[in-house]
């Protein structure tokens, strides 16, 4: 069993979809094992996306993740990671396989409604970035 983290980004919370996104993360056999509403800070959005810090378009995704809540969670299942990064689809919802969740929902490459951790190091990084030990059950 594994776990990842993942963010229900502000383009996604702004239209009221954080409920049809559950439902495909627990269609696909992941649980949500914690969950919660929070408002990032610039900073706090740098932060977390660092790794992209000398990408072009790194300002406009901080501004963008910063601009509104997100809700952020754990999930858990069998290959936890990667089953969650084919129920989110391809990061261009252009590019996305049918009834994923950025084919149907996300907006542009960038407000692409969803972020999953890539790797177990990443997720275990990200989940301590955003849930105590006493979150986590
Ligand atoms: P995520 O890390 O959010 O799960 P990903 O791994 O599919 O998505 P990355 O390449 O890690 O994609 O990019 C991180 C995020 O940066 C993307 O989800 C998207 O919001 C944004 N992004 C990526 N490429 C572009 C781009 N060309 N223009 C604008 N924003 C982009
Ligand atoms: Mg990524």
């Amino acid at each position: 069993i594994e776990r990842t983290l993942s963010i229900i980004k502000p383009d996604a919370t702004r239209r009221n979809l954080t409920g049809k996104i559950n439902a495909k993360f627990e269609e696909a056999g992941l649980r949500i094992v914690a969950q919660k509403r929070i408002k990032l800070t610039m900073d706090q959005a740098g932060q977390f996306y660092e790794v992209h810090k000398e990408r072009p378009f790194y300002g406009e995704l901080c501004e963008f993740m910063a601009s509104e809540p997100v809700v952020v969670q754990v999930l858990e299942g069998e290959s936890a990671i990667l089953k969650n990064r084919e129920v989110m689809g391809a990061t261009n919802p252009a590019d996305a396989a049918d009834g994923t969740i950025r084919k149907e929902f996300a907006l542009s490459v960038g407000e692409n409604s969803v972020h999953g951790s890539d790797a177990p190091d990443t997720a275990a990084q990200e989940i301590s970035f955003f849930f105590s030990g006493l979150e986590l059950v």
